[in-house]
């Protein structure tokens, strides 16, 4: 194979390698946010039920305070009721007892109430905190993972694009800026192989002396179509004359 062909294949596969490394690369501090936004939801969610332990907390100091009121109430009517004189005085506040007495029985329902409703939030608290404690080793697994790949895709570049470096120090001038130019207004893909009378790439049918020319790779033979330069993989001999090297 011609020299400038084997390195432009090569240059090929390098450019491929660099693209991929800095598409993961940028792809990375993503991941990274979908981490913390994972781990964001998890806090939410223990703030959320502490929250509601707070509120609930409050409610139920107010009906303490109310219970104590109206128990106030009855006990000083209670003191009052032998101080009354007439009957009708005395069924009066008989009638304004029973309504505390209904009140306290009303406070207290609501105090049982409120007790069970904390036994509820103590369990989602218990299970929310648990739940960020595993999201955390999780995330923090997932975090030193994509640090290790970010780590290792920066050295996979550094490499690359030194061998880069020297692999185009021995291709012509000529030969790189054809390179340059088909790579630029092909996606970056300035290469491909010519199989069965095609271009791989663009599946155009090469003129059959094109496709001859190319069966040498003894040079830089262009598609017609796509304008890549073509390069033809001998099939493995069978027997026959041995594959020319
Ligand atoms: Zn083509």
């Amino acid at each position: 194979m011609h020299p400038d062909l084997e390195h432009l294949i090569q240059l090929q596969g390098l450019d491929l390698a660099i693209d991929r490394a800095r598409r993961r690369i940028a792809e990375l501090p993503a991941a990274q946010q979908a981490l913390e936004a994972r781990l964001a939801e998890r806090v939410g969610s223990v703030a959320g039920v502490k929250e509601r332990i707070g509120t609930g907390q409050a409610a139920r100091r107010d009906v303490e305070k109310e219970l104590a009121a109206v128990q106030g109430r009855l006990s000083k009517y209670k003191g009052q009721l032998m101080e009354l004189k007439t009957n009708k005085e005395y069924q009066a506040m008989q009638k304004e007892m029973a309504v505390a007495e209904h009140d306290v029985r009303a406070h207290e329902d609501k105090l049982l109430e409120h007790m069970e409703h904390a036994e509820t939030f103590a369990a989602e608290l218990k299970a929310a905190e648990a739940a960020l404690k595993t999201e955390q080793a999780d995330v923090s697994k997932a975090q030193r993972a994509l640090d290790a790949e970010r780590a290792e895709l920066e050295r996979e570049l550094e490499r690359v694009t030194t061998a880069r470096g020297a692999l185009i120090a021995q291709v012509p001038r000529e030969a790189l800026m054809l390179f340059e130019r088909v790579a630029h207004g092909r996606k970056g893909i300035a290469v491909a192989e010519a199989r069965d009378g095609l271009c791989t790439l663009c599946h155009v049918r090469l003129r059959p002396q094109k496709f001859n020319e190319v069966r040498r790779n003894d040079g830089l033979h262009q598609c017609d179509s796509c304008t890549r330069i073509l390069y033809f993989v001998p099939p493995p001999s069978t027997g026959g004359a041995a594959r020319p090297s």
